[in-house]
Formats: structure tokens, C-alpha cells, sequence
């Protein structure tokens, strides 16, 4: 097998299309390197070797160190050093790579094979004594960092400390012999705390940087990022080892970071930070504030420090072409990496950038538009789910706004919590359902949970690419980040800002789109569907085959459903009708009747509330289909809980608060979920199914009459096993029919179909679909009875099972298509070859789930349903599905 793979110097062993084995990384920087761009020399370790690692009890193959000794050598002979060498040393840093991003793994070593004897070397070759002690406690700050795993912050004492003592107050300010001094210190400490020296050959630095990145692999934070994406732990990452330049070696030396376009807005314009006399990691740990690449992004800003257009003229020209060359390679926006070294640039990684939904929209169109790329690749660039991001409200510009403070627009949308300092809190008041702002100096992967947990994140530190904005934009969460002027007291629990002071608790606000920081909540707006947006779900809607319908029953949600284009409404769920204040106390009355004459009464209280409800629905989705379903909750639910809310009810209806009490003990369950509910309910009492059905029909009478267009209902009945069920209710809304056919002197035409939501439905799906004229697939109840696992109590023991691997993701979120599909399968085959016209179509969750939609079209359904803010994400995704 080869393990090592190496580039430079205008060839490399390996390419772009080699990300499984190389990395992202490392295959990218074979494909500059076969580009003929200025990539340092080096070598990648390939991912196989990590696999290899972890089936091996952690070691390596037998062939590897001397693979990595001929690759050290030719890296070593393209740049004219040796490593190890105490008079002429190769530097290398060590980077870790996997197929897809992965922050939370260990990320970078620089300058590995400084020591005692090779700082002395670089420092009298580079003529910069400076220099070469700067980078040595560089490295060893690093390696102690993420190699040996001691804690950061003991440098930064040191080195405070230092510079109080010197009366220093920038890195600046120290100057060679300084930095020699803090080398030493560096190391006492490192010896003193760990008990043994810092390492000295650069060979043990080399495999203990290595066997670090492939330890990263397996930390909790990697494993928790895994987890929340989906990426599976049998891919492993690479390593990647190139001679190091350096951005550090004076004023014509830089390093920095760029987008090809703008990941925020879009906009076709290179995007980036830089800072000279500097390496890769002060830029991302926003300890200095970086400089714009551009002129126009520097005046945009209102910055008053040079951009590189303007510091370093020729080097900007340079990286401007290579930028171009690059996004036309990839066609695609990319994220690119590079260092200057005394006036020359370097590239040291591109990748297809991240980029909030907005941005991902812009781009693909406009590339589309431009020719760039088709139309079919512009619609299967945007992830469906991101698209959540632009679906959310904003700030409404004419509200009072009590700006305390701003920073970068981060990540875009608006968001309002309760401020937290830490992502255990986050967490912990996420879970008891409540909305937090998560506000940090800076974040790190080790916050990654609570960013998840937050409705949005600020920062005090860090620019357009720390990691909270990386990271936040990533998850389409708001972010606001370096937002400078507001200081953070974590010990205190406060933030304070010109003069206010929030503490722990209080409401915050932030506006990812502006970088606005706001004590208090602030209205908010729905956003606007046009633009880029409008014309990619319009190529969507060209290409796609399923329908997309939606779960509503409200009139602003079957209106927002609309606006969003649904194609018509795929469940309406009408017990959410009779929760409503005027109505509930029918429905008690109902339910307390004691015999079929009391529950008439009491129901037909309740017939002209539904028949306004469904009218109301009728007419807002003027002509689009629209599917009913009877009563399906058990009636217990509809009744008090505790014993003052009986005694209160009890008073209200005119009844003894004893009565009401026995009634409901008689309506109690063990398993509700599996108890009196569905078609259960119309069976054992058909009159509220009638009750529903002419309330249903005397709706789309008077739709008909007011929007002058034809109404279809489709009648659906919950949860049933079998024919016989379906039958018997059926029958009933049948005579129903009739009725109010006579009545009103007008033909109904009308479906009445089922739902499949229970095992033995799918099975005897064949025998139903002779007199069910639709199908929707109550994927919910459906996963819940095929694996036996309670909706409503799964998520004590889920996320055991995610964590090992049992599921890979949440049956309930996504469906299960081994399993859940199968029945799916099978139903939509025995019910089809009875009737082959039978309308199919989902309502569980799993209608607005991309992964399970993809499930839908591969099964041939004619259309999803899902909640309205999902309509658009199951346009998108059905799209993709088709192409
Ligand atoms: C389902 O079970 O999938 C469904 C849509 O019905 P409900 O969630 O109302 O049980
Ligand atoms: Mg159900």
C-alpha cells in the first residue's frame, strides 16, 4: 500500500478527486501544486494510514516511518534544507486533514523542528535573531498546546507577566533577546508541569505531532462534531507535513485569509483579513485585529489600517489572479490560505467555502447566470436545510432599539434570549426549553455544543473567520462576533457597554445581518421570498417531480404555507380547532355527556366553529387540494390535569368537580399512544366523526360558492389497522354526504382516504386501498410503532444510541428507510396494485427532512407535507431528488 503522497514544485502524487484518501486538504494542495501555484513542498499522510491506526491498537504500519523519511527527504531537497540538520534545518508544519472540514480535531503545529541548536541555525541564516526565537516559542506554545495538551493560558501568564514586568505592552515590543528569555521560561515550565523536557529531536516532535492529529480523531469534541454532521468515524483524516514559510519574518513577510467571494452577502468580490508580520494562528485567534484584502472592503469597513492592495501592491496582484484561476479550477467560491515570506506568496489551502444561505444563493445563480456552472449544478449546490436560515424573521427596522454595542455580521438573522456565558448553560436551559443568547470573549471548539444549544452567538473577540463565525455560519445560527467594545465578566456573570450593564439572565438581542448587539427583545419581520431566492426555487420547481404540500391548520399557517409555495395542504390536524378558548368547553361538555343525545348537543356547538375553520382554509388555499383529518388525539386530553384545574373546569361547565374527576379517571391510560384515539374514537362514537364530515361539506359548499372554484376535501382517517375500520367510518361520512347533498342541492365530489401510520396498515395496505382513495403516511406514529419507541419518551435513551452507533440519526427526524421505508415500500406496491391511481403522500416529520425526501421520490409518492417553514427546503430538496 503507499501511505505517504507528496507535492511541490509544480507536480504532486495525488489530485483533487483523491479527498477520500488525501483529505480535503491534502488533495487540494496537490491540485494547486499540479496547478503550477506556489504551494511549499510536502507530503500527506493518507487517511488509510488513520484507519489502519485504529484497528492497529494505535500504531502504525511497518512501512510508514521510512516512507516519511524519503518523503522528509525530498521535501527536504526541493527547498535545499535537511530536517534535523543542526546547521541547515527543513521546518515543517504538521496539519491534520480529514474528507470533510472538521473543527474540533487538532488543527495546526508550526515551525516543528525549532530546537536549542536549530533556532540558532535559522537565526543566523535568516540574519533575524528575532525572528528565529519568535517562531521557536511559537512552536513550542503550540506543541505543548495540542500535543501534549497543556493548557494555553500558562504562556499567557508567562508572558503578561514578562512583559508588566519590562514595562512592555505589544509582542512588538519584545525583542530578540526577550524572546530568547521566554523560551526559556517556556521550557522550565513545560518540564516543571509535565516532569519531563520539551522535546528536543526534531524525530520524536515529528511523531508526536503525528500520533497527535490521529489521536484528535477520536477526542469527544471531534466525535460530538461527527455527530451533529453526520460524518462517519470509518473516513479518518490524513496528515498533512509542508516546509514551513513564514508570514512572521518582517514587514514584507504576512498571513492571511480569503474568500473568493463574499461568504455573508455573496457578492462577487475577493473577501479576506490579513496581518503582517505574523503566522496563520493570530489570525484566527483574533488576537490582533486583521486588515482588510481590499481597498474597497478596507473603506467599507471605515478601517484605517492599509489593505494588502495597498501595503503589498504586487502580492495583492499576484493573489488576485491566483483567486481567479482557482474559483474557475474548483467553479466554485473558495476559502484560501496563504503567507507572504519577504515579499512572496505562498498558497496554503483552498477549499470550497463555507457560506451562509444567502450567500450560497447568490453565488449559485450568479454563476449559473454566468455560464459557470448549469442550473441543475446551481440547484444542487444549496443545501436545503440552510435555506432555513433566510426563512427567518429579522429585526423590524422601525422598532425601538436600545443598541448597546456592535460587532461583525457574523452570520445572518436575528436573534433574542437569555444571556448565557457558557455552553454547559446553554445547553442546560436549552433542554428546560428555554431561548439563550450564548455570549463568549471567544468561542472554541470545545463551545461547539452550546452554540448548537443557542439561538445565537456573540463574540467580544475575532474577525470574519474565528471560530464563531466559521462555526455559526456552518450551523445557520446568527452570530455577531468581535464585538470590541463590550467587555465580558464571566466571574461577575455581566456584560457591560457604555455605560449598561446585562447581567446573566437578561434578554439580549443580536443582528447577525447588521453586527447590532441590543439589550432587550426586539420585534421582528417576516422575510422577503424574491431575488435569488425566488429564481433558484423557481428552477427547483422546474425540475422536480413530488408535490409539496403542507401541515396546517390555522389560517396564518395555511397562509404562510402558501406564501412559501405549498401546493396545497397535506394534513390538517383538527384537534389543534378545539383547544381554541371558545371551544374547549364544548368539547368537555362532549366528552362528559353521558350518553349519544348529550354529546349531540354539545357537538353541534361545535359544527359551525369547524365549518368556519375549514371554509376559511377552503378559501385562503383557493382550489388547492386540501386534506382533513377526524378527530385523532385521545379525548383525556382535552380534560384538566390537576386537581384545582378540575375544581375550576368543573365550576365552569356546571358540574360536580367529583363527576368530572370519575370521567376522566374513566378516559385515563397507560399508553394513550396506543389507546382510545384515531379512528378508534369514530368508531365508538360516529357522531363526532359526522359532526366533522358536514362541518367539512357545508364548508366546501360555501368555498365553492365564494371562490367560484372547485373544492376537493379529502376526508382522512387516522390510525386504523385494517378494512374494516376504514370501512365503517367511511360509511358513515358517506351518509353524510348524501345528507348534505339533499340539503343543499349540490353534488360533492370528495375523497376519503387514510392514514398509514401503523405497521399492520402498511402490511394490509393492498386489501384498504380497495376502497381508500389516498394514502398519506403517517411516518411519526409509524416510526414510533415499528420500532416501538415512544415519541414522547425516546429522547432519554437516544442519544446512548446515536453516541454507539445504533442509529445514526434520529428515526423521528430522519426516516429510518431500512426499516420505517420498508413498510413504506411495501404499502405503496400492495395499495398501487390494487389501485393504481392511489394518491400517495407523507405527513409525518419526515416530510420536510431532505434525506427523507430523497426517500419519497425514490418510492414514487406524489407528494410530501411538512410544516410550513419547510416548504421551501422540500422544494429544494425535491428538486435535488429528481435530478
Ligand atoms: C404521524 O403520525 O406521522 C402524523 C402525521 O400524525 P400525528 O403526528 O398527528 O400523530
Ligand atoms: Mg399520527
Amino acid at each position: 500500500t503507499k501511505w505517504v503522497y507528496t507535492f511541490g514544485d509544480g507536480a504532486a502524487e495525488g489530485a483533487a478527486d483523491m479527498r477520500n484518501l488525501l483529505g480535503g486538504k491534502g488533495a487540494n494542495l496537490a491540485e494547486m501544486s499540479n496547478l503550477g501555484l506556489p504551494v511549499p513542498p510536502g507530503f500527506t499522510i493518507s487517511t488509510e494510514v488513520c484507519t489502519w491506526y485504529y484497528a492497529h491498537g494505535n500504531a502504525y504500519p511497518a512501512e510508514l516511518k521510512g516512507n516519511v523519511e524519503d518523503a522528509l527527504a525530498y521535501v527536504g531537497k526541493l527547498v535545499g534544507k535537511t530536517f534535523g540538520d543542526p546547521a541547515n534545518p527543513l521546518l515543517v508544519s504538521v496539519r491534520s486533514g480529514a474528507r470533510a472540514s472538521m473543527p474540533g480535531m487538532m488543527d495546526t503545529v508550526l515551525n516543528l523542528g525549532l530546537n536549542d541548536v536549530t533556532v540558532e541555525a535559522v537565526a543566523s541564516a535568516s540574519g533575524n535573531p528575532r525572528f528565529a526565537y519568535d517562531s521557536y516559542r511559537r512552536f513550542i506554545q503550540m506543541y505543548s498546546n495540542v500535543v501534549l495538551d497543556f493548557p494555553h493560558h500558562h504562556f499567557e501568564e508567562v508572558l503578561d507577566g514578562y512583559k508588566a514586568d519590562n514595562g512592555y505592552t505589544l509582542d512588538t515590543d519584545l525583542s530578540a533577546d526577550d524572546w530568547k528569555e521566554i523560551v526559556k521560561r517556556y521550557k522550565a515550565l513545560v518540564e516543571h508541569e509535565l516532569g519531563k523536557p520539551f522535546p528536543q529531536d526534531p524525530q520524536d516532535q515529528l511523531w508526536g505531532a503525528i500520533g497527535a492529529v490521529f489521536g484528535s480523531w477520536m477526542n469527544q469534541r471531534a466525535i460530538v462534531y461527527r455527530r451533529l454532521h453526520s460524518i462517519p468515524e470509518s473516513w479518518g483524516t490524513a496528515v498533512n507535513v509542508q516546509a514551513m514559510v513564514f508570514g512572521n519574518m518582517g514587514d514584507s513577510s504576512a498571513t492571511g485569509v480569503a474568500f473568493t467571494r463574499n461568504p455573508s452577502t455573496g457578492e462577487n468580490a475577493l473577501y479576506g483579513e490579513f496581518l503582517i508580520n505574523a503566522q496563520g494562528e493570530d489570525v484566527v485567534a483574533g488576537i490582533r485585529t486583521p486588515q482588510n484584502i481590499t481597498e474597497t472592503a478596507r473603506k467599507e469597513a471605515g478601517s484605517d489600517k492599509p489593505s494588502m492592495e495597498t501595503a503589498l501592491p504586487e502580492v495583492f496582484t499576484e493573489f488576485n489572479r491566483i483567486a481567479g484561476v482557482l474559483e474557475g479550477h474548483y467553479r466554485d467560491m473558495q476559502d484560501l490560505e496563504f503567507t507572504v515570506e519577504n515579499g512572496k506568496l505562498w498558497m496554503l489551502q483552498t477549499r470550497s467555502g463555507k457560506r451562509t444561505a444567502k450567500a450560497a444563493l447568490r453565488i449559485a445563480v450568479e454563476m449559473a447566470d454566468a455560464g459557470v456552472i448549469t442550473r441543475e449544478e446551481a440547484i444542487a449546490r444549496v443545501d436545503p436545510a440552510a435555506l432555513d436560515q433566510l426563512l427567518h424573521p429579522m429585526l423590524d427596522p422601525k422598532a425601538d432599539k436600545a443598541v448597546i454595542g456592535s460587532g461583525l455580521p457574523a452570520s445572518p438573522g436575528a436573534a433574542s434570549g437569555e444571556i448565557v456565558f457558557s455552553a454547559d448553560e446553554a445547553e442546560l436551559l436549552k433542554s428546560q426549553g428555554r431561548k439563550v443568547i450564548l455570549v463568549r470573549i471567544e468561542t472554541s471548539p470545545e463551545d461547539i455544543h452550546g452554540m448548537h444549544a443557542s439561538q445565537g452567538i456573540l463574540t467580544t473577540r475575532g474577525g470574519m473567520t474565528s471560530h464563531a463565525a466559521v462555526v455559526a455560519r456552518g450551523m445557520g445560527k446568527p452570530c455577531v462576533c468581535g464585538a470590541g467594545t463590550i467587555r465580558v465578566d464571566y466571574a461577575a456573570g455581566t456584560i457591560s457597554s457604555g455605560g449598561v450593564t446585562l447581567k446573566k439572565g437578561d434578554i439580549l438581542t443580536i443582528d447577525g445581518g447588521t453586527g447590532q448587539v441590543i439589550a432587550g427583545a426586539v420585534p421582528m419581520l417576516q422575510p422577503e421570498l424574491s431575488g435569488e431566492f425566488g429564481t433558484l426555487m423557481g428552477w427547483a420547481d422546474g425540475v422536480r417531480r413530488l408535490k409539496v404540500r403542507a401541515n396546517a391548520e390555522t389560517p396564518l399557517d395555511a397562509r404562510t404555507a402558501k406564501n412559501f409555495g405549498a401546493e396545497g395542504i397535506g394534513l390538517s390536524r383538527t384537534e389543534h380547532m378545539f383547544f381554541d378558548a371558545g371551544r374547549i368547553r364544548a368539547v368537555r361538555e362532549m366528552i362528559l355527556a353521558d350518553d349519544e343525545k348529550g354529546r349531540r348537543a354539545a357537538l353541534a356547538k361545535l359544527l359551525a366553529a369547524q365549518r368556519s375553520d375549514f371554509q376559511e382554509l377552503f378559501e385562503i388555499m383557493d382550489g388547492l387540494p386540501v386534506t382533513i383529518r377526524l378527530l385523532d388525539p385521545p379525548l383525556h386530553e382535552f380534560l384538566p390535569h390537576t386537581d384545582a384545574e378540575i375544581a375550576e373546569v368543573a365550576e365552569g361547565l356546571g358540574v360536580s368537580a367529583a363527576k368530572l374527576a370519575a370521567r376522566k379517571k374513566e378516559f385515563d391510560e397507560f399508553n394513550p399512544m396506543l389507546g382510545f384515539r384515531g379512528c378508534r374514537l369514530a368508531i365508538a362514537f360516529p357522531e363526532i366523526a359526522e359532526m366533522q364530515a358536514r362541518a367539512i361539506f357545508e364548508a366546501a359548499v360555501a368555498a365553492q360558492k365564494s371562490t367560484g372554484k372547485p373544492v376537493v376535501p379529502e376526508i382522512m382517517v387516522p390510525l386504523i389497522t385494517g378494512k374494516r375500520e376504514f370501512d365503517l367510518v367511511k360509511a358513515d361520512i358517506d351518509g353524510v354526504a348524501k345528507k348534505v347533498e339533499e340539503e343543499t342541492g349540490t353534488r360533492l365530489d370528495y375523497q376519503v382516504g387514510t392514514m398509514i401510520e401503523l405497521p399492520r396498515a402498511a402490511l394490509k395496505a393492498g386489501e384498504i386501498a380497495e376502497t381508500a382513495e389516498f394514502f398519506s403516511y403517517g411516518t411519526n406514529d409509524l416510526t414510533q410503532t415499528t420500532y416501538g419507541i415512544s415519541r414522547d419518551d425516546a429522547g432519554t435513551f437516544l442519544g446512548t444510541y446515536i453516541s454507539k452507533g445504533i442509529f445514526e440519526v434520529d428515526p423521528f427526524v430522519s426516516i429510518d428507510t431500512d426499516g420505517v421505508g420498508e413498510l413504506v415500500k411495501i404499502a405503496t406496491e400492495r395499495g398501487r396494485a390494487v389501485r393504481p391511481k392511489l394518491k400517495l403522500g407523507i405527513c409525518g416529520e419526515h416530510g420536510g427532512d431532505p434525506a427523507s425526501v430523497a426517500f419519497c421520490e425514490e418510492v414514487g409518492l406524489d407528494y410530501v407535507s411538512c410544516s410550513p417553514f419547510r416548504v421551501p427546503i422540500a422544494r429544494l430538496a425535491a428538486a435535488q431528488a429528481a435530478l
